[in-house]
Protein backbone atom coordinates (compact mmCIF):
# COMPACT_ATOMS: atom_id res chain seq x y z
CA UNK A 1 0.00 0.00 0.00
CA UNK A 2 1.36 3.56 -1.17
CA UNK A 3 2.63 5.72 1.66
CA UNK A 4 0.55 8.41 -0.28
CA UNK A 5 -2.89 6.28 1.16
CA UNK A 6 -4.79 8.11 4.12
CA UNK A 7 -5.88 5.06 5.18
CA UNK A 8 -8.64 6.73 7.70
CA UNK A 9 -10.67 7.28 4.32
CA UNK A 10 -10.84 3.72 3.81
CA UNK A 11 -13.97 1.58 4.77
CA UNK A 12 -14.46 -1.12 1.99
CA UNK A 13 -12.34 -3.78 0.56
CA UNK A 14 -13.66 -4.57 -2.93
CA UNK A 15 -13.14 -8.19 -4.12
CA UNK A 16 -11.86 -9.01 -7.78
CA UNK A 17 -12.04 -12.43 -8.81
CA UNK A 18 -10.73 -13.50 -12.45
CA UNK A 19 -11.10 -16.78 -13.11
CA UNK A 20 -14.62 -17.44 -11.83
CA UNK A 21 -16.14 -14.77 -14.04
CA UNK A 22 -15.15 -17.28 -16.78
CA UNK A 23 -16.95 -20.34 -15.02
CA UNK A 24 -20.14 -19.38 -17.19
CA UNK A 25 -22.79 -20.92 -15.17
CA UNK A 26 -20.74 -22.17 -12.57
CA UNK A 27 -20.26 -18.64 -11.32
CA UNK A 28 -23.48 -18.59 -9.06
CA UNK A 29 -22.36 -21.49 -7.13
CA UNK A 30 -18.82 -20.35 -6.66
CA UNK A 31 -19.66 -17.26 -5.73
CA UNK A 32 -21.63 -19.02 -2.99
CA UNK A 33 -18.71 -20.82 -1.97
CA UNK A 34 -16.92 -17.31 -1.81
CA UNK A 35 -19.45 -15.89 0.22
CA UNK A 36 -19.42 -18.70 2.80
CA UNK A 37 -15.59 -18.58 2.70
CA UNK A 38 -15.80 -14.57 3.57
CA UNK A 39 -17.95 -14.94 5.93
CA UNK A 40 -16.29 -17.69 8.43
CA UNK A 41 -12.77 -16.06 8.26
CA UNK A 42 -14.56 -12.83 9.02
CA UNK A 43 -16.42 -14.22 12.16
CA UNK A 44 -16.24 -12.05 14.82
CA UNK A 45 -15.89 -8.75 12.64
CA UNK A 46 -17.93 -6.25 12.00
CA UNK A 47 -18.79 -5.63 8.63
CA UNK A 48 -21.07 -6.09 5.18
CA UNK A 49 -20.88 -8.13 2.86
CA UNK A 50 -22.90 -7.08 -0.36
CA UNK A 51 -22.43 -7.08 -3.75
CA UNK A 52 -22.48 -4.22 -6.59
CA UNK A 53 -23.05 -4.81 -10.02
CA UNK A 54 -21.18 -8.50 -9.17
CA UNK A 55 -18.61 -7.76 -7.92
CA UNK A 56 -18.21 -8.16 -3.94
CA UNK A 57 -17.18 -5.67 -1.58
CA UNK A 58 -16.73 -6.27 2.24
CA UNK A 59 -17.95 -2.95 4.44
CA UNK A 60 -15.29 -2.39 7.56
CA UNK A 61 -14.96 0.04 10.36
CA UNK A 62 -10.94 1.56 8.87
CA UNK A 63 -9.80 0.43 12.36
CA UNK A 64 -9.91 -3.07 11.29
CA UNK A 65 -8.79 -2.23 7.78
CA UNK A 66 -5.31 -4.32 8.17
CA UNK A 67 -6.71 -7.27 9.98
CA UNK A 68 -9.63 -8.13 7.52
CA UNK A 69 -7.38 -7.16 4.42
CA UNK A 70 -5.03 -10.08 5.65
CA UNK A 71 -7.54 -12.42 6.33
CA UNK A 72 -9.52 -12.10 2.79
CA UNK A 73 -5.74 -12.33 1.10
CA UNK A 74 -5.70 -16.04 2.47
CA UNK A 75 -9.42 -16.61 0.73
CA UNK A 76 -8.73 -18.88 -2.14
CA UNK A 77 -10.72 -17.14 -5.28
CA UNK A 78 -10.16 -13.85 -5.10
CA UNK A 79 -7.33 -12.27 -7.75
CA UNK A 80 -7.46 -8.57 -5.97
CA UNK A 81 -8.43 -6.69 -3.31
CA UNK A 82 -8.99 -2.73 -3.42
CA UNK A 83 -8.91 -0.78 -0.03
CA UNK A 84 -11.24 1.48 -1.26
CA UNK A 85 -13.78 4.66 -0.02
CA UNK A 86 -17.11 3.71 -0.55
CA UNK A 87 -19.46 6.77 -1.36
CA UNK A 88 -22.64 7.69 -2.94
CA UNK A 89 -23.19 8.04 -6.85
CA UNK A 90 -23.26 12.16 -6.30
CA UNK A 91 -21.22 14.28 -8.00
CA UNK A 92 -20.29 16.65 -5.30
CA UNK A 93 -19.84 13.73 -3.13
CA UNK A 94 -17.24 11.95 -5.11
CA UNK A 95 -15.27 15.66 -5.82
CA UNK A 96 -14.96 15.73 -2.43
CA UNK A 97 -13.63 12.55 -1.41
CA UNK A 98 -11.14 12.38 -4.13
CA UNK A 99 -9.61 15.78 -2.85
CA UNK A 100 -9.49 14.19 0.19
CA UNK A 101 -7.06 11.64 -1.56
CA UNK A 102 -5.10 13.69 -3.07
CA UNK A 103 -5.01 16.53 -0.27
CA UNK A 104 -3.08 13.66 1.51
CA UNK A 105 -1.01 12.52 -0.77
CA UNK A 106 0.37 15.89 -1.08
CA UNK A 107 0.99 16.14 2.37
CA UNK A 108 2.80 13.04 2.35
CA UNK A 109 5.13 14.31 -0.66
CA UNK A 110 3.06 13.32 -3.91
CA UNK A 111 4.14 15.99 -6.65
CA UNK A 112 2.27 14.20 -9.88
CA UNK A 113 -1.18 12.55 -9.90
CA UNK A 114 -3.41 10.77 -12.04
CA UNK A 115 -7.20 10.49 -12.09
CA UNK A 116 -8.87 7.49 -13.69
CA UNK A 117 -12.94 6.85 -13.90
CA UNK A 118 -14.01 3.49 -14.26
CA UNK A 119 -17.59 3.46 -15.09
CA UNK A 120 -19.48 -0.35 -15.00
CA UNK A 121 -22.40 1.68 -14.42
CA UNK A 122 -23.39 3.47 -17.86
CA UNK A 123 -26.64 4.54 -16.43
CA UNK A 124 -23.79 7.24 -15.06
CA UNK A 125 -24.49 10.32 -17.37
CA UNK A 126 -20.69 10.88 -18.41
CA UNK A 127 -18.00 9.17 -20.32
CA UNK A 128 -15.04 7.67 -18.26
CA UNK A 129 -12.49 9.95 -19.79
CA UNK A 130 -14.54 13.20 -19.89
CA UNK A 131 -15.38 12.52 -16.03
CA UNK A 132 -11.53 11.75 -15.44
CA UNK A 133 -10.82 15.53 -17.04
CA UNK A 134 -13.51 16.72 -14.89
CA UNK A 135 -12.28 15.07 -11.64
CA UNK A 136 -8.40 16.07 -12.50
CA UNK A 137 -9.57 19.69 -13.13
CA UNK A 138 -11.15 20.05 -9.65
CA UNK A 139 -8.42 18.38 -8.06
CA UNK A 140 -5.87 21.15 -9.63
CA UNK A 141 -8.14 24.36 -8.68
CA UNK A 142 -8.70 22.94 -5.78
CA UNK A 143 -5.03 21.57 -4.18
CA UNK A 144 -1.53 22.30 -3.71
CA UNK A 145 -0.94 19.85 -6.85
CA UNK A 146 0.23 21.67 -10.06
CA UNK A 147 0.74 18.20 -12.43
CA UNK A 148 -1.39 15.73 -13.87
CA UNK A 149 1.01 13.05 -14.98
CA UNK A 150 -0.11 10.31 -17.70
CA UNK A 151 2.87 7.54 -17.00
CA UNK A 152 3.80 6.66 -13.31
CA UNK A 153 2.44 9.72 -11.12
CA UNK A 154 3.18 9.46 -7.66
CA UNK A 155 -0.47 8.86 -7.24
CA UNK A 156 -3.13 7.31 -8.82
CA UNK A 157 -6.51 7.90 -7.65
CA UNK A 158 -8.85 4.95 -9.41
CA UNK A 159 -12.67 6.06 -9.55
CA UNK A 160 -14.98 2.92 -9.87
CA UNK A 161 -18.67 4.20 -10.64
CA UNK A 162 -21.04 1.35 -10.10
CA UNK A 163 -24.35 1.52 -7.92
CA UNK A 164 -22.01 2.81 -5.64
CA UNK A 165 -18.69 5.02 -5.90
CA UNK A 166 -15.32 3.18 -4.95
CA UNK A 167 -12.49 5.23 -4.45
CA UNK A 168 -8.88 3.77 -4.21
CA UNK A 169 -5.14 4.06 -5.17
CA UNK A 170 -3.53 0.86 -4.65
CA UNK A 171 -4.58 -2.68 -5.79
CA UNK A 172 -3.35 -6.00 -3.63
CA UNK A 173 -2.57 -8.93 -5.99
CA UNK A 174 -3.90 -12.14 -4.09
CA UNK A 175 -3.41 -15.67 -4.61
CA UNK A 176 -6.25 -16.30 -6.95
CA UNK A 177 -7.16 -19.67 -7.24
CA UNK A 178 -10.76 -21.43 -6.54
CA UNK A 179 -12.77 -21.26 -3.47
CA UNK A 180 -11.97 -24.00 -0.94
CA UNK A 181 -14.61 -27.18 -1.48
CA UNK A 182 -15.18 -26.26 -5.15
CA UNK A 183 -12.95 -28.92 -6.93
CA UNK A 184 -12.93 -31.93 -4.61
CA UNK A 185 -11.79 -33.19 -1.02
CA UNK A 186 -8.33 -34.97 -0.77
CA UNK A 187 -5.89 -36.19 1.73
CA UNK A 188 -1.92 -34.95 2.15
CA UNK A 189 0.98 -36.80 3.23
CA UNK A 190 2.07 -34.42 5.32
CA UNK A 191 5.33 -35.01 6.97
CA UNK A 192 7.62 -32.50 9.43
CA UNK A 193 9.24 -30.91 6.18
CA UNK A 194 9.25 -28.45 4.00
CA UNK A 195 7.76 -29.16 1.10
CA UNK A 196 4.40 -30.95 2.01
CA UNK A 197 2.92 -28.20 3.34
CA UNK A 198 3.79 -26.16 0.21
CA UNK A 199 2.47 -28.84 -1.18
CA UNK A 200 -0.98 -28.50 0.37
CA UNK A 201 -1.25 -24.69 -0.23
CA UNK A 202 -0.85 -25.57 -4.40
CA UNK A 203 -4.19 -27.69 -3.66
CA UNK A 204 -5.71 -25.66 -1.66
CA UNK A 205 -5.44 -22.76 -4.02
CA UNK A 206 -7.01 -24.79 -6.86
CA UNK A 207 -9.86 -25.23 -4.65
CA UNK A 208 -8.94 -28.58 -3.00
CA UNK A 209 -10.47 -29.03 0.80
CA UNK A 210 -8.11 -31.13 2.55
CA UNK A 211 -7.21 -33.34 5.44
CA UNK A 212 -3.70 -34.28 6.66
CA UNK A 213 -2.68 -37.89 7.28
CA UNK A 214 1.32 -38.23 9.21
CA UNK A 215 3.51 -40.98 10.03
CA UNK A 216 5.57 -41.56 12.73
CA UNK A 217 8.04 -44.14 14.38
CA UNK A 218 7.26 -43.38 18.28
CA UNK A 219 9.17 -44.03 20.16
CA UNK A 220 11.91 -43.70 17.62
CA UNK A 221 11.04 -40.53 17.02
CA UNK A 222 9.60 -38.16 19.53
CA UNK A 223 6.17 -36.42 20.66
CA UNK A 224 7.02 -33.01 19.33
CA UNK A 225 7.78 -34.32 15.82
CA UNK A 226 4.59 -35.26 16.10
CA UNK A 227 3.66 -31.64 18.00
CA UNK A 228 5.83 -30.09 14.77
CA UNK A 229 3.42 -31.57 12.16
CA UNK A 230 0.17 -30.62 14.24
CA UNK A 231 1.56 -27.26 14.44
CA UNK A 232 2.06 -26.70 10.82
CA UNK A 233 -1.52 -28.26 10.43
CA UNK A 234 -2.72 -25.37 12.27
CA UNK A 235 -0.73 -22.68 10.15
CA UNK A 236 -2.37 -24.51 6.78
CA UNK A 237 -5.96 -24.50 8.91
CA UNK A 238 -5.27 -20.54 8.23
CA UNK A 239 -5.81 -21.43 4.50
CA UNK A 240 -7.87 -24.89 4.48
CA UNK A 241 -10.52 -23.72 7.20
CA UNK A 242 -11.69 -26.73 9.75
CA UNK A 243 -9.39 -29.67 8.85
CA UNK A 244 -8.39 -33.03 9.81
CA UNK A 245 -5.01 -34.70 10.85
CA UNK A 246 -4.39 -38.20 11.08
CA UNK A 247 -1.58 -39.79 13.27
CA UNK A 248 -0.32 -43.29 11.85
CA UNK A 249 2.33 -45.07 13.78
CA UNK A 250 4.63 -47.51 10.77
CA UNK A 251 7.29 -48.77 13.33
CA UNK A 252 5.42 -52.36 13.41
CA UNK A 253 6.16 -52.38 9.25
CA UNK A 254 9.04 -50.39 9.06
CA UNK A 255 10.90 -52.89 11.47
CA UNK A 256 9.58 -55.40 9.71
CA UNK A 257 10.67 -53.94 6.38
CA UNK A 258 14.00 -53.57 8.30
CA UNK A 259 14.82 -56.93 9.37
CA UNK A 260 13.27 -58.94 6.66
CA UNK A 261 14.57 -57.03 2.82
CA UNK A 262 17.64 -55.47 1.14
CA UNK A 263 18.54 -52.15 3.16
CA UNK A 264 18.93 -50.16 0.43
CA UNK A 265 14.96 -50.46 -0.70
CA UNK A 266 13.62 -49.20 2.76
CA UNK A 267 12.84 -45.81 1.79
CA UNK A 268 11.13 -47.18 -0.73
CA UNK A 269 9.26 -49.82 0.79
CA UNK A 270 8.30 -47.26 3.61
CA UNK A 271 6.57 -45.27 1.15
CA UNK A 272 4.94 -47.45 -0.25
CA UNK A 273 2.93 -48.45 2.92
CA UNK A 274 2.40 -44.93 3.36
CA UNK A 275 0.79 -44.63 0.28
CA UNK A 276 -1.44 -48.11 0.85
CA UNK A 277 -2.65 -46.35 4.56
CA UNK A 278 -3.22 -42.98 2.98
CA UNK A 279 -5.33 -44.48 0.49
CA UNK A 280 -6.98 -46.99 2.85
CA UNK A 281 -8.23 -43.78 4.85
CA UNK A 282 -9.84 -42.57 1.45
CA UNK A 283 -11.50 -45.24 1.20
CA UNK A 284 -13.45 -44.23 4.99
CA UNK A 285 -13.42 -40.29 4.24
CA UNK A 286 -14.08 -40.07 0.71
CA UNK A 287 -11.17 -38.21 -0.70
CA UNK A 288 -10.53 -38.28 -4.07
CA UNK A 289 -6.96 -38.06 -4.15
CA UNK A 290 -3.61 -37.96 -2.46
CA UNK A 291 -1.08 -35.53 -2.17
CA UNK A 292 2.61 -35.65 -1.39
CA UNK A 293 5.48 -32.81 -1.67
CA UNK A 294 7.01 -35.13 -4.12
CA UNK A 295 9.93 -33.33 -6.27
CA UNK A 296 11.65 -34.81 -9.28
CA UNK A 297 14.80 -35.59 -8.69
CA UNK A 298 15.17 -34.20 -5.02
CA UNK A 299 16.03 -37.62 -3.27
CA UNK A 300 16.58 -40.76 -4.20
CA UNK A 301 13.20 -41.96 -3.58
CA UNK A 302 12.06 -39.10 -5.78
CA UNK A 303 13.97 -40.54 -8.80
CA UNK A 304 11.40 -41.68 -12.17
CA UNK A 305 12.33 -45.25 -10.71
CA UNK A 306 11.63 -44.21 -7.26
CA UNK A 307 8.09 -42.28 -8.52
CA UNK A 308 7.17 -45.29 -10.30
CA UNK A 309 7.68 -47.67 -7.45
CA UNK A 310 5.62 -45.63 -4.84
CA UNK A 311 3.06 -44.48 -7.11
CA UNK A 312 2.32 -48.38 -8.07
CA UNK A 313 1.45 -49.17 -4.40
CA UNK A 314 -1.48 -46.81 -4.99
CA UNK A 315 -4.57 -48.92 -6.73
CA UNK A 316 -6.87 -46.70 -7.59
CA UNK A 317 -6.92 -43.37 -6.76
CA UNK A 318 -4.83 -40.03 -8.47
CA UNK A 319 -1.41 -39.15 -6.39
CA UNK A 320 -1.14 -35.20 -7.19
CA UNK A 321 2.10 -33.70 -6.82
CA UNK A 322 1.89 -30.27 -7.31
CA UNK A 323 5.80 -29.53 -6.90
CA UNK A 324 6.80 -31.88 -9.48
CA UNK A 325 8.67 -29.61 -11.60
CA UNK A 326 9.51 -27.00 -8.79
CA UNK A 327 12.94 -25.85 -7.56
CA UNK A 328 13.63 -26.51 -3.99
CA UNK A 329 14.20 -22.69 -3.95
CA UNK A 330 11.27 -21.92 -5.26
CA UNK A 331 9.56 -24.13 -2.68
CA UNK A 332 10.91 -22.61 0.42
CA UNK A 333 10.41 -19.15 -1.40
CA UNK A 334 6.66 -20.35 -1.58
CA UNK A 335 7.10 -21.85 2.36
CA UNK A 336 8.46 -18.74 3.66
CA UNK A 337 5.28 -16.63 1.87
CA UNK A 338 2.87 -18.99 3.73
CA UNK A 339 4.28 -18.84 6.75
CA UNK A 340 5.23 -22.50 7.25
CA UNK A 341 8.94 -22.63 6.71
CA UNK A 342 10.09 -21.39 10.04
CA UNK A 343 8.17 -24.22 11.63
CA UNK A 344 9.66 -26.81 8.79
CA UNK A 345 12.84 -25.82 9.72
CA UNK A 346 12.86 -26.70 13.12
CA UNK A 347 15.04 -29.66 13.38
CA UNK A 348 12.97 -32.86 14.40
CA UNK A 349 13.36 -36.40 13.03
CA UNK A 350 11.15 -37.07 10.26
CA UNK A 351 9.96 -41.03 10.41
CA UNK A 352 11.50 -42.10 7.27
CA UNK A 353 14.86 -41.14 8.45
CA UNK A 354 14.62 -43.69 11.24
CA UNK A 355 15.62 -46.73 9.16
CA UNK A 356 16.68 -44.87 5.95
CA UNK A 357 19.80 -46.93 4.69
CA UNK A 358 23.01 -44.88 4.17
CA UNK A 359 22.99 -45.65 0.18
CA UNK A 360 19.24 -45.91 -0.67
CA UNK A 361 18.66 -47.27 -4.23
CA UNK A 362 18.98 -44.31 -6.68
CA UNK A 363 16.81 -45.95 -9.13
CA UNK A 364 14.96 -49.05 -8.23
CA UNK A 365 12.86 -51.00 -10.27
CA UNK A 366 9.61 -52.29 -9.52
CA UNK A 367 10.26 -55.61 -10.34
CA UNK A 368 12.88 -55.81 -7.29
CA UNK A 369 10.79 -54.08 -5.05
CA UNK A 370 7.67 -55.90 -5.42
CA UNK A 371 9.65 -59.25 -4.84
CA UNK A 372 11.37 -57.64 -1.51
CA UNK A 373 8.00 -56.86 -0.30
CA UNK A 374 6.43 -60.18 -0.84
CA UNK A 375 8.99 -61.60 1.87
CA UNK A 376 7.42 -59.50 4.43
CA UNK A 377 5.22 -62.00 6.75
CA UNK A 378 2.44 -60.92 7.41
CA UNK A 379 2.13 -57.62 5.62
CA UNK A 380 -1.37 -57.33 5.94
CA UNK A 381 -2.21 -58.08 9.13
CA UNK A 382 0.73 -55.59 10.24
CA UNK A 383 -0.84 -53.21 7.75
CA UNK A 384 -4.52 -53.65 9.48
CA UNK A 385 -3.28 -53.04 13.05
CA UNK A 386 -1.46 -49.84 12.51
CA UNK A 387 -4.72 -48.63 10.66
CA UNK A 388 -6.70 -49.76 13.60
CA UNK A 389 -4.42 -47.77 15.85
CA UNK A 390 -4.45 -44.62 13.53
CA UNK A 391 -5.62 -41.15 15.69
CA UNK A 392 -6.48 -38.32 14.73
CA UNK A 393 -6.71 -34.09 15.90
CA UNK A 394 -9.16 -31.96 14.33
CA UNK A 395 -8.52 -28.10 13.48
CA UNK A 396 -9.53 -24.40 12.37
P1 LIG B 1 9.01 -32.85 2.97
O1 LIG B 1 9.83 -31.62 2.98
O2 LIG B 1 7.56 -32.61 2.67
O3 LIG B 1 9.23 -33.69 4.20
P2 LIG B 1 11.01 -34.27 1.62
O4 LIG B 1 11.76 -33.53 0.61
O5 LIG B 1 11.61 -34.47 2.95
O6 LIG B 1 9.55 -33.69 1.75
P3 LIG B 1 10.56 -37.06 1.46
O7 LIG B 1 10.93 -37.23 2.89
O8 LIG B 1 11.20 -37.93 0.47
O9 LIG B 1 10.73 -35.63 0.90
O10 LIG B 1 9.02 -37.26 1.33
C1 LIG B 1 8.33 -37.08 0.13
C2 LIG B 1 6.86 -36.92 0.43
O11 LIG B 1 6.34 -38.08 1.09
C3 LIG B 1 6.62 -35.77 1.41
O12 LIG B 1 6.54 -34.54 0.76
C4 LIG B 1 5.31 -36.18 2.03
O13 LIG B 1 4.22 -35.88 1.16
C5 LIG B 1 5.44 -37.70 2.12
N1 LIG B 1 6.01 -38.07 3.43
C6 LIG B 1 7.27 -38.35 3.74
N2 LIG B 1 7.41 -38.65 5.05
C7 LIG B 1 6.19 -38.56 5.60
C8 LIG B 1 5.65 -38.76 6.92
N3 LIG B 1 6.41 -39.08 7.94
N4 LIG B 1 4.32 -38.58 7.10
C9 LIG B 1 3.52 -38.22 6.07
N5 LIG B 1 3.97 -38.04 4.82
C10 LIG B 1 5.28 -38.20 4.57
MG1 LIG C 1 10.47 -35.36 4.67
Amino acid sequence: MSNYTDKKLLNTIGLSYGELSLKGKNRGQFEKKLRNKINKVLKGFDYQLFDDLSKLYVLINSENLDEITDKLRKVFGIVGLNQSAKVERNDEIIKEKVLEFANYAYEQGARTFKIKVNRSNKGFEKKSMDYARELGGHVLVNSLFEQVKMKDPDIMINVDIRKNVYIYTDRIKTYGGLPLGSTGKGLVLLSGGIDSPVASFMMAKRGMRLNFVTFHSFPFTSHQALEKVKELTDILSLYVGKTRLYSLNILKIQEAINIQTKKDLATILTRRAMMRLAERLSGVMQYQALITGESLGQVASQTMGGLTCTNASVEKLPVFRPLIGMDKTEIIEIAKEIETYEKSIEPYEDSCVIFAPKHPVTNPKLEDVLAEEAKIENYDEIMNEIFEEREYFNFG
